[in-house]
């Protein structure tokens, strides 16, 4: 099995790749900066902690979708320098390039994306 890609479009998803993690990561420190703001000014407050519960959890399932979408970034820098990158892992078709630069961390080829969402 061998790699679609050409030494030029790996190096341009890898800059892509790292790019989108820095975003990522700014993201989730930022959140993560909002969240202690929220738990602060709350405290200065003394409003009661239950108020916020709705705000705590929607603040903690972006977070936990921030940190998913890293471990996904950090899985394909990984997977990007194996002959298997590219390819779905379902069906093992060579996921088109233009895909790929949307969407660098893709591990399935469109078809077989929109069965694994279907599915879920
Ligand atoms: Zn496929």
């Amino acid at each position: 099995m061998t790699t679609a890609l050409t030494p030029g479009q790996q190096a341009l998803l890898e800059s892509e790749l790292r790019l989108a993690r820095q975003r990522t990561l700014a993201a989730l420190q930022a959140q993560r900066d909002g969240s202690d703001r929220l738990a602060h000014a709350a405290a200065l407050l003394q409003d009661d902690p239950q108020e916020h519960e709705p705000e705590r959890e929607l603040d903690q399932a972006r977070g936990e979708h921030l940190l998913a979408e890293l471990q996904a970034l950090d899985d394909a820098l990984m997977r990007l320098k194996t002959p298997g990158y590219g390819r779905c892992i379902d069906c093992g078709a060579v996921i088109p390039f233009d895909r790929l630069q949307h969407q660098p961390q893709a591990l399935r080829c469109v078809a077989c994306q929109a069965d694994a969402e279907a599915r879920r």
